[in-house]
């Protein structure tokens, strides 16, 4: 336990806290300060360790993510670590990679401390859907070639309670898309979205650890894109972007990725 934590003396605070997409760079001011300061950290996989050690030698900290090989920690068994911190440190951080709202449960967790009367605040991150195709220079949205963009998860397994994605709906109603947790559905995504009256010959492009020293890419036209990927042996974390905003890519404005390991669950 640390010298800040305050034992008995009520609930502290959780963050739910966006670490960005892998490039230390792209954490937040806020971020950073909280993880300077914070008594406990709670993090997943999908943030690399340069960002944890920015936490003091103090705090305590707790993974819940996915180890390789091993299921990821049960919700409700993260749920109560975070309340149980808060009842005994005053700054627990709920680190997440990403935007803790964007494909992280971040709202999840936030409903669940509200109702267990746990202060909670959020502190939002840069998404990999935006930042990785920004790191090949591809911009998400563009005022000639996608005036809108639909994030969507390609993992419809998440929630069987929950109708999948209607993707043939989304060929018609969005210029671009990016899609998290693609890889695994990329060829019956794409043969879904042509079904849908998407050209086959829409640009494409697939980004593996953007951001990061393992960022690796294929660009090709929708009805390769599948193809195109296995070929390159692209793995997750990977994000598909659809769309003529493809085409707009500015390779000269794209960074150099962060020298830094992204460490993969899978
Ligand atoms: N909250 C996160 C998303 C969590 S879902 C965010 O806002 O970015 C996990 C998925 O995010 C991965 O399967 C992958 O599709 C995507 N992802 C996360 N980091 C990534 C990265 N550095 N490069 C490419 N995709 C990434």
């Amino acid at each position: 336990m640390s010298a800040t934590n305050l034992p008995g003396t009520g609930p502290g605070t959780v963050y739910l806290v966006g670490a960005g997409p892998g490039d230390p760079d792209l954490l937040t001011v806020k971020a950073q300060r909280l993880l300077q300061q914070c008594d406990a950290l709670v993090y997943d996989s999908l943030v690399p360790r340069e960002v944890l050690a920015l936490v003091p030698d103090t705090a305590e900290t707790h993974f819940v993510g996915k180890r390789r090989g091993h299921h990821s920690v049960p919700q409700p068994s993260t749920n109560a670590v975070l309340v149980e911190l808060a009842g005994r440190c005053r700054c627990v951080v709920r680190l997440k990679g990403g935007d803790p709202f964007v494909f992280g449960r971040g709202g999840e967790e936030a409903a669940h401390l509200e109702r267990q009367g746990v202060p909670v605040q959020v502190v939002p991150g840069v998404t990999a859907g935006i930042a990785a195709p920004a790191y090949l220079g591809i911009p998400v949205t563009h005022r000639r070639a996608g005036s809108s963009v639909t994030f969507v998860t390609g993992h419809e397994e998440i929630d069987k309670a929950r109708p999948g994605v209607d993707w043939r709906g989304l060929a018609r109603s969005s210029d671009g898309l990016v899609i998290y947790m693609g890889l695994h559905n990329l060829p019956h995504i794409c043969e879904e979205l042509i079904a849908g009256g998407l050209d086959p010959s829409t640009p494409a492009a697939a980004v593996q650890q953007g951001t990061v020293r393992g960022q690796r890419w294929v660009i090709a036209e929708l009805a390769q894109l599948a193809v195109e990927v296995c070929r390159a042996e692209l793995a997750s974390p990977s994000i598909v972007v659809i769309g003529e905003v493809v085409n707009q890519r500015v390779a000269s404005c794209a960074p150099e990725p962060a020298a830094v390991e992204m460490p993969i669950p899978f």
